[in-house]
C-alpha cells in the first residue's frame, strides 16, 4: 500500500512522520480551530464555504492562518491528489502552534497547519434505512458569549461531552439544548424537524455551529418547493414533529426515529428526510472544486 501524505506546516511528510510538538496550543489548551470536508467523486464539496468558516473561526479568535484562502485552497487540492484519492474526508487543522506552557498566546510565534486527507469510511447503509434514536442530554450547548458554537474550534470538549452522555445512555446521538431549553443541534451534526409538511430548524444564534450541509438543506428544500423555517423550538416540537432529521459532513443527511424514549411519528425515516438525503446525494456528485480537473480521475 502507497504512504499516506500530511501537509504539516509547509510540506508534506509521510504519515508516520507527521508528529506535532507537545507544547503545540492546540493540544495543551485545544487553542486552535479545524474543519472537516468531503471528496465526492474528485470533486471538494463546498469547499469555499469551508474555508470561509476556518478563516471565519480564526479572526474570531485572533489566529492568523499562514496561507491567504486562495494558497490554502491550493494545499487542500494537492493533499487529495497527492494522496490520490477519489471520496475522501479532509480534516484542516490550524493550531495556534508551539509555545510555552502558559496559556498567553503570545509565546506561539507560528500558527500550525495540518491537513489529512483520508480514504472515507461510510457509514452503514442500514443507517440510513433504520433511523438513529436520540436522547436529550443534561449538558447544555455553550452559550455564545461564552464560546461561540459558531467558531468551529478545536476545544470539542462539549461536544464530547454529550456524546459520551448519549452513549452512555444507549442511544446513537445528543439533542443539545441551550440554557434556555431551546433545541440547538446534536453532537457534531444540525437538527431539523417536518410538520404538517413543513420543515423547521433552529436559528444559529441559540447555539450552534452554522452547517454547510444545513445551509444546503435550506437551498435545496426551497429549490424543491418545500416551506421552510428557521425558528426556535423545544424538545415537545420534537416529540410531535412528522420527522426529524440531522445534517453534517460525515452523516450527510439522516433520520432520526426516536428521540428520548418518543417514537417519531410511524419510527420511520420519512419522506421528506429521505427525499432531501437524495437530492443531497445528487448534488453533491455534480458540485465541487475538481481535484483532477484533466482526467477527473485518480489514477493516472
Ligand atoms: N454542528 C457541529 C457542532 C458540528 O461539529 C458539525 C460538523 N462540522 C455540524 C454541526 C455540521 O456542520 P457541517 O454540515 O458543516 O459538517
Amino acid at each position: 500500500m502507497s504512504s499516506q501524505w500530511i501537509f504539516l506546516g509547509d510540506k508534506f511528510v509521510k504519515k508516520e512522520d507527521a508528529v506535532v510538538s507537545v507544547y503545540d496550543h492546540g493540544l495543551l489548551y485545544g487553542d486552535g480551530v479545524f474543519e472537516g470536508i468531503r471528496v465526492y467523486s474528485g470533486n471538494i464539496f463546498k469547499l469555499d464555504e469551508h474555508l470561509n468558516r476556518l478563516y471565519d473561526s480564526a479572526q474570531s479568535i485572533m489566529l492568523t492562518i499562514p496561507y491567504e484562502k486562495e494558497e490554502m485552497q491550493q494545499i487542500i487540492v494537492d493533499t487529495v491528489r497527492k494522496n490520490s484519492l477519489e471520496s475522501a474526508y479532509i480534516r484542516v487543522v490550524v493550531s495556534r502552534g508551539t509555545g510555552n506552557l502558559g496559556l498567553d498566546p503570545r509565546s506561539c510565534s507560528n500558527p500550525q497547519v495540518i491537513i489529512i486527507a483520508e480514504q472515507l469510511a461510510l457509514f452503514p447503509k442500514e443507517l440510513y434505512e433504520q433511523g438513529l434514536r436520540v436522547a436529550s442530554v443534561a449538558s447544555r450547548r455553550n452559550r455564545p458569549d461564552v464560546l461561540s458554537p459558531q467558531v468551529k474550534s478545536l476545544n470539542y470538549l462539549n461536544n464530547i461531552l454529550v456524546k459520551m452522555e448519549a452513549n452512555l445512555s444507549g442511544v446513537d446521538e445528543a439533542l443539545m439544548l441551550n440554557d434556555q431549553g431551546y433545541v440547538t443541534e446534536g453532537s457534531a451534526d444540525n437538527i431539523f424537524i417536518v410538520k404538517n409538511k413543513v420543515i423547521y430548524t433552529p436559528p444559529v444564534y441559540l447555539g450552534a455551529l452554522e452547517g454547510i450541509t444545513r445551509n444546503t438543506i435550506i437551498e435545496l428544500a426551497n429549490e424543491v418547493g418545500y416551506g421552510l423555517k428557521e425558528t426556535p423550538f423545544t424538545r415537545h416540537d420534537v416529540y410531535v414533529a412528522d420527522e426529524v432529521f440531522l445534517t453534517g459532513t460525515a452523516v450527510e443527511v439522516i433520520a432520526v426515529i426516536d428521540v428520548d424514549g418518543r417514537k417519531i411519528a410511524d419510527g420511520k425515516p420519512g419522506e421528506i428526510t429521505n427525499h432531501l438525503l437524495k437530492e443531497f446525494r445528487r448534488v453533491v456528485t455534480t458540485d465541487g472544486v475538481p481535484c483532477y480537473p484533466e482526467s477527473n480521475s485518480a489514477v493516472v
